[in-house]
């Protein structure tokens, strides 16, 4: 597709986004389709230097290449809350502003983390199956699961979702402990300095801290051993947080009591050893995916560039 107006900031789109975001980029902004170039690189060398905005997603992210190939580039506003798709020390050290779609999601990932939490307590997957195979509860049958209710709520990363979620622990009557970098004082929680001790104390553990090389393997074999074999880990932060070897080890060999998870290492599709487990249950990746919250985020990366244009500054930069 070629540029239709030429009197306005030239953004690029890197990759579809959702209905409204890719209307509003079309018809507001006249966006230009990176994915619909025939040829994307000879584009770039021709229209690089005009590019001052990009929209993308945290699935497409944009890399230091790209960012090195649009010297005018002024803004990224990107689609989702994770970025580290997006070379933000690269854009930062040009100047370029990074924006994100934080805040509109909280809720609705939040409530994911208590449904998968729920589910792998409950055994909802394995007893969803088990009715639909025709099966009903002869009494002792169905195997016994897990209380959840004024049990021990471990969060990893007390963030804007963290936060969330531990706050859903209070209508279970819940205790919630949390691990971050730093204590947060202006929450009701406990801190615990020690992963591993947070582990150990919690009867559920939800990630919920950021992906990326600073939290790989985070929850490690170790971390697995000290939850348990009566321990249900969530994660619904990113699979790279989890060493997933491990926790398909340990829950083949009985020494972790169940998982719930979004989220799982080399996504798109999970390994056949999640799959089969019935003290296993999983979404693809869902977090974010209802119909409010999705109009929500692509919304908030249009106003993001409204905001930019008019301004000069985006409403939710990464910092
Ligand atoms: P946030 O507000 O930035 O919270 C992240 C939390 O993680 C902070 O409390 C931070 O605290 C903690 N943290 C950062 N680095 C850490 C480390 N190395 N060790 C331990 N804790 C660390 O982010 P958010 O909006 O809550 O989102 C959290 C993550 O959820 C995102 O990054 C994204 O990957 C994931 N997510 C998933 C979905 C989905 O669809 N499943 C949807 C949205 C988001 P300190 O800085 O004090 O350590």
């Amino acid at each position: 597709m070629q540029r239709v107006r030429t009197d306005a900031p030239l953004v690029l789109q890197l990759a579809p986004i959702g209905p409204l975001a890719d209307q509003g980029l079309r018809e507001e902004f006249a966006a230009v389709r990176l994915w619909e170039q025939a040829d994307a690189e000879a584009w770039l060398a021709a229209h690089g230097a005009e590019v001052t905005c990009v929209a993308t997603s945290v699935r497409r992210g944009c890399d230091a290449a790209l960012i090195a190939a649009l010297p005018a580039l002024r803004a990224i506003s990107s689609w989702g809350v994770g970025f580290e798709t997006i070379a933000t020390d690269a854009a930062h050290a040009r100047g370029i502003q990074v924006a994100n779609t934080p805040d509109v999601l909280d809720d609705c990932v939040a409530d994911l983390a208590w449904a998968l939490m729920l589910a792998a307590a409950r055994r909802i997957g394995a007893a969803d199956r088990y009715v639909r195979d025709g099966h009903w509860r002869a009494l002792g049958e169905f195997p016994l699961s897990t209380r959840v209710s004024g049990k021990r709520l471990g969060v990893l990363g007390l963030g804007r979702i963290g936060a969330a979620i531990a706050r859903r622990g209070q209508g279970f009557a819940m205790e919630v402990r949390y691990h971050g970098r730093a204590p947060r004082p202006d929450t009701p929680y406990g801190f615990e300095p020690s992963l591993m001790a947070l582990a150990e104390w919690s009867d559920f553990l939800i990630v919920a801290c950021p992906g990326g090389p600073q939290t790989r393997h985070l929850v490690s074999a170790s971390v697995l051993e000290a939850l348990g074999p009566r321990g249900i880990l969530v994660n619904i932060a990113r699979g790279s947080v989890v060493d997933q070897a491990a926790l398909i080890r340990m829950l083949e060999e009985g020494r972790l009591g169940g998982a719930g998870l979004d989220v799982v290492e080399d996504e798109p599709g999970a390994p056949a050893a999640l799959r089969a487990s019935d003290d296993v249950v999983l979404t693809p990746h869902v977090g974010s995916a209802t119909r409010e919250t999705r109009e929500a985020m692509e919304r908030l990366v249009l106003d993001n560039l409204r905001a930019f244009l008019r301004s000069g500054r985006v409403l939710t930069p990464v910092r």
